[in-house]
């Protein structure tokens, strides 16, 4: 079984016309994230950030639910936000992870050459090296984080006729936690 990891990146991602931007931090991101991590065994949350400011927000927001009140008050939540690691690019949760990680990346688009889920389940029960999931905000990943990755993730689909398909990032990792590390 291969140890795997979550990376919610805030830039590079795209805005509505394409273009390259940074995204603000969103609290229910970090808890909700984090909440389904700890319950599907991922090693860690990586949250990419390059404001510093940002970051700061996104630690402060850590301690309080892993050493402040909030700890002593709901003390559930400790484990689940100690899995964030704050990061200011992705490439610092890649050294973390080690020189061989496999990024993962997942969009509601799908890719050419895109693996099923079944696919990648069955990879992740084999020996190999750690695997990093990518999981975009804004319009989603940019197209520098999708071409360095190993695997692009089939998207998630629903029967709809016509296509809808808006998931918030939070329902997006819980789904693919799910298909991916559920027993
Ligand atoms: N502002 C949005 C929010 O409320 O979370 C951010 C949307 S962001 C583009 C959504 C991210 O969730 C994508 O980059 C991808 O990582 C993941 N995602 C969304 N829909 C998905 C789908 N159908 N299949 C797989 N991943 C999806």
């Amino acid at each position: 079984v291969r140890v795997v990891a979550a990376a919610l990146v805030h830039y590079p991602v795209v805005d509505r016309y394409g273009d390259v931007v940074a995204t603000a931090i969103t609290n229910l991101d970090l808890h909700d994230i984090a909440r389904s991590g700890r319950t599907f065994g991922v090693s860690a949350v990586y949250v990419v950030h390059p404001v510093a400011a940002q970051r700061e927000l996104a630690d402060r927001v850590q301690r309080h639910w892993t050493e402040g009140s909030g700890s002593r008050r709901i003390p559930d939540r400790a484990p689940a936000m100690q899995l964030l690691r704050v990061v200011s690019k992705l490439e610092d949760a890649m050294v973390c992870m080690g020189s061989c990680v496999e990024l993962w990346t997942t969009s509601a688009k799908q890719a050419p050459l895109a693996v099923s889920f079944d696919v990648a389940r069955e990879r992740l029960r084999e020996e190999g090296p750690p695997v990093l999931l990518v999981f975009g905000t804004g319009w989603g990943l940019a197209p520098e984080v999708v071409d360095q990755a190993s695997v692009h993730l089939a998207p998630i689909v629903s029967t709809r006729a016509d296509g809808y398909n808006h998931l918030s990032v939070r329902a997006a990792a819980a789904i693919v936690f799910d298909r991916l590390l559920s027993v």
